[in-house]
């Protein structure tokens, strides 16, 4: 009986002596005692009352166990719900209300707290926590090796992904067996990943780059994954040794370069580095590039569409830009208000189609059907231009676009002037009320280690290098932006912190 993810990422590991997962404190997992506990914790779901089609939500920490249960959900047949460790009991409180799933696994730690969110929304209540223990794994441990598998097909939903929800409601993004595994495919022939590599894993797994990009990808090729807890420099500069891949956010390309043992040699024999989840400034790409010889590959996707682009394997891995769609994506660039494509070289909004890009948000039709063109394309609510030779470049999220006076301003054109500016090691414009004007520029600069900034030096040289409409109506200085777990800098909170910076009276 057919269950596509399951016969494609998990089966293959069946007897499979080689480290599948190689943790931190040197014990390995091998592919065949990995797929065993895929199979305990299916057995382990279906004892808790879990049937095809239900959600398995789980907000648990980064172990071997917690990347089973992505398996053993599906081996259920179940939909794949994990959840953001730093979220609160209510937050939650309104995923488990939203997604009605039949178990939720938390860590015991919190079980007090989640206890009455589980009981108010019909779910049982499971616990596993950091150090791989919890009733979860002594209810797997008596489950046996083996056990069936359920029947599934391509449009079956295989995960729901919850969005950041940096405005409104946090939406939850339908992903199907197909989505997961076309996109899973177009990547690891895209990257060439083989049973030959070892990817260094740092990310969360409770995000599509950590959960889907690095695990989807490893499995499909036979690949094995040094499995970190979370982003740790030192562990990361001990172990790439023994890696070929390091998949990362930015961040975690600015912290290795702030690493003087960081250096050449230590990465001579590394195939790939691949970047995404936010912007990497083409700034740090060049460093990279001086530091080790190695281009950093940058790529672009989001929860609702997997991967959407990637810069070459073979080819101009071009800085500040995401590279060419993924094949079997269709990408093109809109004006947002009429749809009509823009010419190459023309900024609007990024629209995607093919067989990657989401089955619609969860109990949300309306809002699915507001997303979607007649054609079928996914409106991604990224601008961008499209280059002549298919490169992409990304300006900004659209809600991040600022109307000041009428005009458009674009942040990232402004950002990309500020970080060049003497003594600036990064900024963050933002579109905040204004009187007059109805919203106002303001740039949020970040200093370089222990450098003062000179506002006024920076506001003259803005002066002569924008048009009045996009020079910053304020200049304001923070030690570090806000940033999310992915490494996005989390610009509604310095909309909310300056909101009232040009207050009237
Ligand atoms: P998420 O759904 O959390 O994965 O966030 C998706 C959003 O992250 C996209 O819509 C983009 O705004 C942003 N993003 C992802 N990759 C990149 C990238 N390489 N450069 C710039 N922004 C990116």
């Amino acid at each position: 009986m057919p269950n596509p993810i399951f016969d494609r990422l998990f089966a293959p590991l069946a007897d499979s002596p080689v480290p599948f997962l190689q943790l931190a404190d040197g014990a390995t997992v091998s592919g065949d005692a990995f797929l065993a506990m895929v199979h305990r914790g299916a057995g382990a779901l279906r004892a808790l009352g879990v049937r095809p089609g239900d959600r398995v939500a789980a907000q648990v920490a980064k172990t071997p166990e917690a990347l089973a249960l992505y398996g053993a959900s599906i081996a259920a047949g179940a939909v794949f719900l994990p959840l953001n460790t730093a979220y609160t009991p209510t937050e939650i409180d309104f995923f488990v209300g939203d997604a009605a799933p039949r178990v939720l696994l938390a860590d015991p730690a919190k079980a007090g707290a989640l206890a009455p969110v589980a009981a108010r929304h019909g779910a049982a209540l499971a616990t596993l926590d950091a150090h791989r223990c919890g009733d979860f794994r002594t209810l797997c441990d008596a489950q046996p090796d083996r056990g069936e598998v359920a029947d599934r097909d391509a449009d079956d939903l295989a995960a729901l992904l919850y969005t950041s929800g940096t405005t409104g409601r946090s939406k939850g993004a339908m992903l199907s067996h197909g989505n997961l595994l076309s996109n899973a495919s177009a990547l690891a022939a895209e990257w060439r990943f083989t049973a030959d590599d070892v990817l260094l894993h740092a990310l969360p797994i409770f995000h599509t780059h950590g959960l889907f990009v690095a695990c989807n990808v490893s499995l499909l090729s036979g690949a094995s994954m040094l499995f970190l807890p979370g982003f740790d420099l030192d562990a990361i500069l001990r172990l790439l040794p023994r890696a070929t891949v390091l998949m990362g956010v930015p961040t975690f390309y600015t912290r290795l370069l702030d690493d003087p043992r960081f250096d050449r040699d230590l990465v001579a024999h590394m195939r790939l580095f691949v970047s995404g989840s936010a912007p990497l400034l083409a700034e740090t790409h060049l460093a990279f590039e001086a530091r080790t010889g190695h281009r950093i590959l940058e790529r672009y996707g989001m929860t609702e569409t997997n991967m959407i682009a990637s810069n070459p394997y073979d080819g101009e891995r071009r800085a500040g830009t995401v590279g060419r769609a993924l094949p079997g994506v269709d990408v093109r660039v809109c004006d947002p208000a009429s749809g009509a494509p823009m010419p190459a070289g023309e900024t609007g909004v990024v629209e995607v189609r093919g067989p990657n890009v989401f089955r619609g948000y969860w109990n949300l039709p309306d809002k699915t059907r507001e997303e979607f063109r007649d054609d079928g394309f996914f409106v991604t609510g990224d601008l961008g231009v499209l280059g002549d030779d298919g490169y992409l470049t990304l300006v900004g999220r659209q809600k991040d676009l600022i109307i000041s006076g009428g005009f458009n301003v674009y942040p990232k054109e402004v950002e990309l002037l500020l970080d060049e500016m003497p003594r600036v090691l990064e900024s963050a414009v933002v579109g905040v009320p204004h009187p007059d004007f109805g919203e106002a520029v303001l740039a949020v600069l970040v200093p370089q280690p222990g450098a003062d900034i000179d506002l006024a030096a920076i506001d003259a040289a803005l002066r002569e290098r924008l048009a009045r409409y996009k020079q910053p109506k304020a200049l304001e200085v923070l030690p570090e932006l806000p940033r999310n777990t992915m490494g996005k800098v989390q610009k509604n909170l310095l909309r909310e912190r300056f909101a009232h910076r040009f207050a009237a009276g």
